[in-house]
């Protein structure tokens, strides 16, 4: 069985995600927080539900993805784990975070890399993951056939699809993404994205004003 908690983090309206299963081996899923009481927060849960954490995962890493990481990382002592590709896009925030107000943002060094077709595991569990550039260079989904369940990040919403107007974005990446990839997944598989509700592929295959049957760029 599989557990999964949302936290939504950051000025940026991020969702963090931690995931669980029965041996209370736990994964943070791009942890979004970045003040003192999101940290406690965060923090708090895990304690309380007595998870052990044993990785940090980005979807991709954008700000409003990474403000957490350098605390995770040394307040757990986890691996850090990161598709190659967002390299430049991690060493970008630096750089960028004084002009969204952010004055105290701490790098983390990935560790380990993600790779399509090298599953994640921890506890019983195994997220396999899916390469889905497009909105970032190195954007990963992250999917539990079992509890039918996708961490998709920035690339599919309930009721719309990544931003495409970012340096290192590209719009038809992004589109062939969605098709090619997080749509050959169940129609039932719950999508927890990095903003906002969840939602089904399902529903998205049929409703999404962009990329559903009916939608602009169908
Ligand atoms: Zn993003
Ligand atoms: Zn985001």
């Amino acid at each position: 069985m599989l557990y999964l908690q949302v936290f939504t983090f950051n000025g940026f309206q991020e969702n963090t995600y931690v995931l669980w299963d029965d041996t209370k081996e736990a994964v943070i899923i791009d942890p979004g927080c970045s003040d003192r009481q999101e940290r406690e927060e965060l923090t708090e849960f895990i304690s309380d539900e007595g998870l052990k954490v044993v990785k940090l995962l980005n979807t991709h890493a954008h700000i409003d993805h990474v403000l957490g990481n350098a605390f995770v990382k040394r307040t757990y002592g986890v691996p850090y784990y990161l598709h190659p590709l967002d390299v430049p896009v991690l060493k970008s925030v630096a750089v960028r975070a004084p002009s969204y107000r952010i004055f105290d943002y701490e790098e983390a060094e990935p560790d380990a890399w993600l790779e399509e077709g090298v599953p994640v595991t921890f506890g019983d569990t195994t997220l396999e993951v899916l390469h889905v550039p497009g909105h970032a260079p190195g954007h990963v989904a992250f999917i539990n056939r079992e509890s039918n369940l996708c961490i998709s990040g920035d690339v599919l919403f309930h009721g719309s699809i990544g931003r495409w107007d970012f340096p290192g974005c590209n719009f038809d990446d992004l589109i062939s993404s969605i098709k090619h990839k997080l749509f050959t997944l169940d129609d039932e598989m719950e999508v927890f994205p990095g903003h906002g509700p969840a939602t089904t592929i399902g529903r998205e295959r049929l409703e999404n004003p962009y990329v559903g049957q009916n939608g602009q760029y169908a």
